[in-house]
């Protein structure tokens, strides 16, 4: 398996070398990835050297007799423990290879439905809905936001209450920052030596990137195109840091690549069925570190007097927040229309300002993603969605059993498949 796990980290980085975001993160031996370089082996081998490793991944299930001990095979026995975590790897790699085929193809002009490729790609189909639908959900935002203007430029009025002026900006994403650590560690063992840097930057398609640089250590960036407002700290310090993206691949690269020597967790493929664990799992860490109304009182007891905001926003401000996650799924409605070729870029982002309740320049933003990223956008909610049924089915409403159900798939090698039925749409 380690010969396999090689090959795939091989395949990976030479698929970086067609397409710039695939190779998310990368920490293994520099030689292989100079070699990728140098070499710039060409789609067609890379893809026909995938299928042949699909196959021989395929062929290890059937005569290595993992399988026979796997915990899908002996769901009412016991099994051994060690036997099924191989299993797991070796389900990892075939399913995060069978993705770089499918990207390859993407990149190659196959025609695929937004539907098609995030299913090969990510293991995941957003659900449909209509424009009715979230115009029924935009209904519930009228009594929060009177007026007579258009409900995404109320919105957008009142928003301007709650921005993080820029020069409180660092000090209030440090505050977040700590406050996510420490609750964090308060029920997570984590590297001694893990840490991260902030950066600011501009001109980007995302707000806000986490960049793992392996040893336990991210760099993430804050993207301060347009304006930023108070919730996004705690999303953020979440999210990329604690206990998001940092957690995730540091837990990763302690248990799998230091314990085990799991070559194959050293390289992270963006467009790959595990960016839905790692989106999702950010995103729910959220609501994982902050249950509750915890986080709603934290923030009007530190965060809104260290960004010079009036706290008495606060309450009305996180009311609106909750009816407007709702339309995230409004979000990927616009991403499928737009890249199945049923609207341009302007009624794509048109559909974002009014269902989404995006700013236009943010909207603009967003389809801006969408080109670059395509179906990714689907990790974020459904991803989200997934793992916080799959956690909370677990934990039972109690918050420390919440943290150990979250912790142990941070820190495996788990899949979309390994947790549960999809979603209803
Ligand atoms: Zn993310």
């Amino acid at each position: 398996m380690n010969v396999a796990a090689e090959t795939y980290v091989k395949l990976v980085l030479a698929m970086g070398e067609h397409d710039r975001d695939y190779v998310d993160a990368y920490y293994g031996p520099a030689a292989w990835r100079s070699a990728a370089q140098s070499e710039k082996k060409p789609l067609d081998r890379i893809r026909a050297e995938a299928v042949a490793l699909i196959e021989w991944l395929s062929a290890a299930e059937d005569h290595s007799g993992t399988a026979a001990t796997s915990p899908r095979r002996t769901a009412a026995a016991p099994y051994d423990v060690a036997d099924a975590i191989l299993e797991m790897r070796r389900q990892f790699l075939a399913r995060q290879t069978e993705a770089l085929v499918a990207r390859i193809d993407v990149v190659g002009g196959k025609r695929m439905s937004f539907d098609e490729e995030s299913k090969a790609l990510y293991d995941a189909v957003a659900p449909h809905h209509s424009a009715e639908h979230f115009q029924e959900l935009l209904h519930d935002l009228e009594g929060e936001l009177p007026g007579p203007a258009s409900l995404t430029a109320r919105l957008e009025a009142f928003r301007g209450k709650v921005i993080i002026p820029r020069e409180t900006l660092d000090a209030v994403f440090n505050k977040a920052i700590d406050a996510c650590r420490s609750r964090t560690l308060q029920h997570m063992d984590l590297p001694a030596d893990e840490t991260f840097i902030v950066e600011y930057v501009t001109n980007k398609s995302w707000s806000g990137y986490n960049w793992y640089q392996g040893h336990y250590h991210s760099l993430i960036q804050v993207n301060t195109d347009l304006p930023i407002y108070i919730d996004r700290a705690i999303d953020l310090a979440c999210h990329e840091g604690y206990p998001g993206h940092h957690v995730y691949n540091s837990l990763l690269e302690k248990n799998l690549v230091h314990d085990r020597g799991w070559i194959e967790l050293t390289v992270y493929p963006l467009f790959s069925p595990q960016s839905l664990i790692a989106e999702g799992s950010a995103n729910y860490g959220i609501e994982v570190t902050f249950p509750g109304r915890e986080r709603i009182e934290w923030e009007k007891e530190h965060l809104f007097p260290l960004a010079g905001l009036d706290s008495s926003n606060a309450e009305r401000y996180y009311r609106i927040l909750k009816l407007t996650d709702r339309l995230s799924y409004a979000g990927n409605e616009a991403a499928r229309r737009y890249l199945d070729g049923e609207i341009d870029a302007a009624a794509a982002a048109g559909w974002l300002e009014r269902y989404a309740l995006m700013s236009p320049a943010r909207a603009k933003q967003r389809v801006a993603f969408i080109d670059q990223y395509r179906s990714y956008v689907v990790n974020y909610n459904v991803g989200k969605d997934l793992v916080r049924t799959y956690v909370e089915s677990r934990a039972a409403g109690d918050d420390g059993k919440r943290w150990r159900v979250f912790e142990e798939l941070l820190a495996s090698p788990k899949l979309p498949a390994a947790l549960g039925a999809p979603l209803p749409s």
